[in-house]
């Protein structure tokens, strides 16, 4: 491809996109595709002959896209949002366009510093204790900080890894005259802990660092307690394990509970537990001062991860963790080679990035999360937070005035979560049914209803397991979301 044609290519490109996103609430937002259905319609090899781009673009539009499920439609409300933006996607471009590996410092100055900026920046923006941000009032670094990583997922094992490094230091540190052995025996007791809400990253983690890993059980609703992690570290402790790390949520994925941060924190500073902050989700409400009472406590964490890519209208991929104390990281995760010395590292005053992440290269994430953060200026992203409450509330309020609804918590920012009634299900009984016929009938019905509203393709919306029963999800957050979705 000539310039010449990129140029050309890349203009009909970007008047594509602008009328995909004009157009977007006409397109139903799942795929209406068979499992397999592309094999059939592609080549078993790779061309040997350079392709005609205009018999490309032919196969996207008729291949690729009947496949492809529409996350930015105003009618997806399935999981939870993970939003796009022009801002986002200009961002995008631009990183294309430089395509650094920018790993260390010198390798990628402007990617590194910018990533400390807007960190700064969207750390003090959602009300982040000043110890986790990265420049002292000074202008010095600090020993805090944050650095974007691809998915909570990823920033979830880095904390992890961060928890059992302290931990093995400060055992070698009370055991001076250690073995080989000891330290082995040790790491193998470790455990960690979150709940039964918990989101699956923080069992895959402990997977992957091999630790043991526990979801305490939590009352109805959903909520983890100080007496429930005390209780289980007790337990834990009498069978000779040893426990390191806990994950609090704000905003768990499948009922938008929040745990008790100040009890954990109270539980994590007596046992010498690492709290880790799973904001994914909710976090980016924190924008918003009105919703910071919704999170009581989130500033005695020692690390919070949350995701602009969600609901914050960052491209994907843009996961965002900040430490207080970045020193266990960089121990876990840093690695020497001659290839990677260089003078700005050895003097001390950069960051190289590489040691706060698992993969040694990084994209240049932090141009799309500035390119957002300026274009919309903190009170557009607030009103693009508030504009998806607003809608949850109205939609809460709508459920709430028909009994044949129930919702089964209460609303979390923009999750609701709620059922068909019992009282509904005993009317559209022309027999009078026994508790138990009418418990296994209630849960067929919401079963059944929820696969029917899916299997129409109008809205795109997920369900979650509650009392052993299916329950709706509607998680809104899309800025395509609009009064005319809602009818
Ligand atoms: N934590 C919570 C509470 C989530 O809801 C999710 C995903 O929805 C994650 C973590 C994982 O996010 P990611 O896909 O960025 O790994």
């Amino acid at each position: 491809m000539t310039s010449e044609e990129f140029r050309r290519r890349g203009k009909e490109l970007i008047d594509y996109i602008a009328d995909y996103y004009d157009n977007i609430n006409q397109l139903k937002p799942l795929s209406q595709v068979e499992p397999n259905y592309l094999r059939e319609l592609l080549p078993e090899n790779a061309p040997e002959e350079p392709d005609n781009f205009d018999a490309i673009l032919k196969d996207i539009e008729t291949k690729i896209v009947p496949g492809v499920t529409h996350w930015q439609s105003g009618n997806f409300y399935g999981y939870f949002p993970g939003n796009s933006s022009y801002p986002g996607i200009l961002g995008e471009m631009y990183s294309a366009m430089f395509n650094g590996i920018g790993f260390s410092w010198i390798n990628g100055p402007a990617m590194t510093e910018l990533e400390t900026i807007t960190l700064d920046w969207l750390g003090k923006l959602i009300g982040l204790d000043a110890s986790f941000l990265s420049f002292n009032a000074d202008g010095s670094l600090s020993s805090g900080g944050g650095v974007i990583q691809g998915t909570a997922s990823e920033a979830t094992i880095v904390a992890m890894l961060a928890a059992r490094c302290k931990a093995i230091e400060n055992f070698k540190a009370e055991n001076l005259e250690y073995t080989q052995d000891d330290l082995i025996h040790f790491s193998s007791k470790l455990i960690g802990y979150g709940t039964d809400q918990t989101h699956s990253s923080g069992e895959k983690a402990s997977m992957i660092i091999n630790c043991r890993f526990r979801g305490i059980q939590t009352a109805d609703n959903g909520s983890l307690t100080k007496d429930l992690l005390e209780n289980a570290i007790q337990e834990d402790r009498e069978k000779g394990l040893i426990p390191f790390f806990i994950i609090g949520t704000f905003g768990t994925t499948a009922i938008g509970a929040t745990d008790d941060f100040v009890g954990i924190s109270e539980a994590s500073q007596a046992h010498n537990l690492w709290f880790h902050l799973d904001a994914a989700y909710a976090g980016a409400a924190l924008i918003c001062p009105e919703y910071r009472n919704l999170a009581p406590g989130m500033n005695l964490a020692d690390s919070f991860v949350f995701n602009p890519h969600k609901w914050l209208l960052v491209n994907f991929d843009c996961s965002a963790i900040w430490f207080k104390n970045s020193y266990y990281v960089k121990i876990a995760l840093s690695i020497h080679r001659d290839y990677y010395k260089n003078s700005a590292t050895d003097s001390g005053l950069v960051r190289d990035y590489k040691d706060w992440q698992i993969p040694l290269g990084r994209r240049f994430r932090a141009l799309k999360l500035f390119l957002v953060m300026r274009m919309y200026g903190a009170k557009g992203l607030r009103q693009h937070i508030r504009r998806s409450v607003g809608y949850t509330e109205w939609l809460e309020t709508e459920l709430s005035k028909d009994d044949r609804f129930k919702i089964l918590f209460p609303r979390t920012l923009s999750l609701l979560v709620f059922q068909l009634s019992m009282d509904s299900i005993q009317a559209l009984s022309k027999t009078n049914l026994d508790s138990e016929q009418l418990s296994a009938m209630h849960k067929q019905a919401n079963l059944r209803f929820s696969q029917f509203i899916i299997e129409s393709g109008e809205i795109f919306l997920t369900t979650a397991s509650v009392k052993n029963s299916t329950a709706i999800r509607v998680a809104i957050g899309s800025p395509s979301t609009d009064k005319s979705c809602m009818e």
